[in-house]
């Protein structure tokens, strides 16, 4: 009888109803996005309690994200009230494993109060291994074994386990002695990285069977959200420990499977008939989350990838909006338009944090963060920092702020070693000794330091070598725009060199993070005005508890959801991703579209996507083309107004009747030296006949953008650089010189930049 249905059951479909009902035994839910399969394990867990099968102590629930744990605590805590207090094995894969550790570390050699140590240490203890062991640290750099060394953790692989093939990876076939000397030098430090927390766990269970046993009477229910992204360590270890009972319950997507490059594997989920025969197999076929056009324009997107079990969604809302499609002039303007649409909802009552930006790179957040930071609009970065609290963005800045103002001792400090000079700890207390003997800045204290005998002549030489560059650099300030100031100082420090050297995705995000800054730089005149900017954009001082928009990655995103996304950047090379593009695989492009569905499918009323035509990339314009996402996208769920697929352009769409489009370019950017290049090409090539004539005018005249020449020179004139030297000039445009430097070779530049040299 109806009274009688628990609450947590009340109002789940008959699937997700035998999903909860299905109490012993495998069950696997696989269904597509909004389908309400975090929201059957949830009632699961409680029946699982509130029936009395098992208590709370006795069910291990993994989820993905800390953020979704916390999430799915709260909504079990709705249910079954305090018990949720004693579900210690409620967590993510990670911080279930570290708990577990605690109580066996004795066994992988450690002792129970064992240290997590982060990325930081754990490239700082490769490194010295390399060194120690007489290896070149700048031709196999630290990050690349420490990748190597995550990824092999991630496949359940033990140094003994690797082959050679794995071993060659490094250091000329030296792989597997330095991921040992590593583990060992772990273990005498009583501590652990991230990856060792599964992998020991695993081997703990594999080489001591009553240990496992243990845990296998003591789990009576295994529950796993996100099944798909699951990688091989993690896999074994669930494998080991459901084998006795069996009951355990997976659901995923294999649609939202998004985290290969970690080493998920989406066939983790496709075998789970064959690991556990018998299993019951559940689809839910109902979303509830979105408006049916937004999920059509998903599924239709989906549908694009070969490798894929089709699934069928449906939904009983109806109407609601198709996914909008903007285009776009440019970044900042694409900045602009978001930042009018949530001050539009605002308007309307939205509620704030209702309000998702899902962006492809970390990178793509600096534009809305310095707009929003501009027009007063609240937001919060999930998963990751603000962009000006990176930590090579920090360094950058430090070192612009040591430029700007010598005595900004903090900022000295953050750089006198960074990247390391092989300046330390001693050599810094020296000068803070000195400093404030003399009452000098520190900068200035270390010039003397230098030159006197107080310190051994290799510090003292690298101290003079950095304070000359600081002078050059204030004198180059002068001269040059802040952002070609930041490039020189990337360059001529090794900054740039030591990320390029790390040939991780994390070291490109990195490089990638730092050309941002330098756009971002493109908008001022002075260093002065760009830092003020800075420290104002830092001084963010929203209380906790306002209502914030949120941004964050289409990764981190996954298992959320929205009432209003936005999903800017949909360019080819932004999204899909250059690196996706570049690698050039069918399995690469559909990992990207795979996210594509992701991000769609975090909406619940209100979708829009952007793209912009240029983007500006080192003061260069670089013209874009439209994501080909956007053109897989069912045209009967988009906007048509504004897709290059419903036969009108881009162009078209981007201006109104009565609004020169380009107006603002020229009243804005009066320097644009014009957007060309082989991406303007190609965009001419594919698709963009259909524009209006009048619209191409501009590109063709885009010089006419520029400022008029400078009248003491001319083709044919020999000029000096500050960064380049002595040239000639080739070709003048504008205020645009093309020069044929002596030593630089071809570059174009701004004519302001240069002195004539006669
Ligand atoms: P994803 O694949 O994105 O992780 P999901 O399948 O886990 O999605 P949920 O997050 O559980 O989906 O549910 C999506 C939305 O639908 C939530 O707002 C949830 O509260 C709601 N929902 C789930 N089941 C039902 C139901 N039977 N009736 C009404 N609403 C439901
Ligand atoms: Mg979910």
């Amino acid at each position: 009888a109806p009274e009688r249905v628990p609450a947590y059951a009340a109002r789940l479909n008959p699937p997700q109803q035998q999903a909860v009902l299905t109490t012993e035994g495998p069950v696997l839910m696989l269904a597509g996005a909004g389908t309400g399969k975090t929201a059957a394990l949830t009632a699961r867990l409680a029946h699982l309690v509130a029936m009395r099968l098992a208590w709370p102590s006795e069910i291990l629930c993994v989820t993905f994200t800390n953020k979704a744990a916390r999430e799915m605590r709260h909504r079990v805590g709705q249910h079954i009230g305090d018990a949720v207090e004693g579900m210690p094995w409620l967590g993510t894969f990670h911080s279930v494993c570290a708990k577990m550790l605690r109580r066996h570390a004795e066994l992988v050699g450690l002792e129970s109060n064992y240290t997590i140590i982060d990325t930081d240490d754990q490239l700082r203890l490769l490194k010295q291994l390399i060194t120690q062991n007489d290896l070149d640290e700048k031709r196999w750099p630290a990050r690349q074994l420490a990748g190597l060394i995550d990824g092999w953790k991630n496949r359940g692989l033990n140094p003994a386990d690797l082959s050679a093939v794995d071993s060659e990876a490094y250091g000329n076939g030296r792989g597997q002695q330095f991921y040992t000397l590593y583990q060992e030098r772990l273990k005498s430090l009583n501590a652990c990285d991230f990856g060792d927390l599964m992998l020991h766990m695993l081997n703990i269970f594999r080489q001591n069977r009553e240990i496992l046993e243990q845990y296998q009477r003591r789990f009576k229910y295994i529950l796993v959200d996100e099944y798909q992204d699951t990688n091989a360590v993690q896999y074994l270890w669930l494998r080991l420990l459901a084998q006795d009972r069996k009951n355990i319950c997976v659901v995923g997507d294999d649609d939202q499977s998004i985290y290969s490059w970690r080493g998920a594997e989406v066939a983790n989920i496709l075998r789970f008939e064959k690991d556990f025969p018998g299993a019951a197999v559940i689809k839910l076929e109902q979303n509830y989350r979105s408006t049916p056009h937004i999920l059509g324009a998903a599924s239709g997107l989906i549908r694009e990838n070969t490798t894929r079990h089709d699934k069928t969604l449906w939904t009983e809302a109806n109407g609601g909006e198709k996914v909008k499609i903007i285009g776009v002039w440019d970044g900042p303007e694409e900045a602009r338009r978001v930042g009018e649409a949530i001050e539009r909802l605002e308007g309307q009552g939205a509620d704030l944090n209702q309000v998702a930006i899902l962006v492809r790179a970390q990178y793509q957040t600096r534009e809305f963060e310095d707009r929003f930071i501009q027009i007063g609009i609240n937001y919060r970065i999930v998963g990751g920092f603000r962009f000006y609290e990176r930590a090579e963005i920090r360094d950058a800045l430090a070192y612009l702020r040591v430029i700007a103002q010598p005595q900004d001792d903090l900022a000295f400090e953050r750089i006198y070693n960074q990247p390391k000079r092989g300046l330390g700890a001693k050599t810094l207390e020296k000068m803070h000794h000195h400093a404030r003997r003399v009452g000098l800045p520190l900068a200035a204290a270390s010039l003397q330091l230098a030159d006197s005998d107080e310190l051994p002549a290799r510090a003292a030489n690298t101290i003079a070598a950095l304070l000359r560059d600081f002078l050059k650099w204030r004198e180059m300030a002068d001269a040059l725009s802040p952002a070609e100031l930041l490039r020189s100082v990337l360059d001529d420090t090794g900054y740039n060199a030591m990320l390029e050297a790390e040939k991780t995705a994390e070291a490109k995000g990195r490089i990638e993070n730092l050309s941002e800054l330098a756009r971002a730089m493109e908008e001022y005149e002075t260093l002065g005005d760009f830092l003020e900017h800075v420290a104002l954009v830092m001084d963010n001082d929203a209380s906790p508890d306002d209502e914030k928009i949120t941004i964050m990655t289409m990764h981190a995103a996954k298992g959320l959801e929205f009432d209003n996304v936005f999903l800017p950047g949909w360019e080819e090379g932004v999204f899909p991703s250059q690196r996706a593009l570049d690698e050039g695989g069918l399995a690469s492009l559909e990992e990207e579209r795979r996210l594509a569905y992701v991000a769609i499918t975090r909406a619940r009323r209100h979708c829009t996507i952007l793209h912009a035509a240029n983007r500006r990339i080192y003061g260069q314009w670089t013209s874009s083309i439209p994501s080909r996402f956007i053109e897989e996208l069912p045209a009967e769920h988009v906007d048509a107004e504004t897709t290059l697929a419903g036969g009108r352009s881009l162009w078209q769409a981007n201006w109104s009747e009565n609004e020169d489009p380009f107006a603002h370019v020229a009243r804005d950017r009066p320097d644009r030296s014009g957007a060309r290049g082989p991406g303007w090409q190609r965009a001419l090539s594919s698709g963009y006949e259909t524009k209006p004539a009048r619209v191409q005018e501009p590109r063709r005249s885009a010089a006419s953008f520029a400022a008029k020449p400078r009248a003491d020179i001319a083709v044919g004139a020999r000029v000096f650089h500050d960064k380049f030297g002595y040239g000639v000039v080739t070709d003048q445009e504008g205020n645009k010189l093309e020069i044929d430097f002596e030593q630089a070779g071809l570059k174009r530049v701004i004519d302001s930049f240069v002195t004539v040299a006669g």
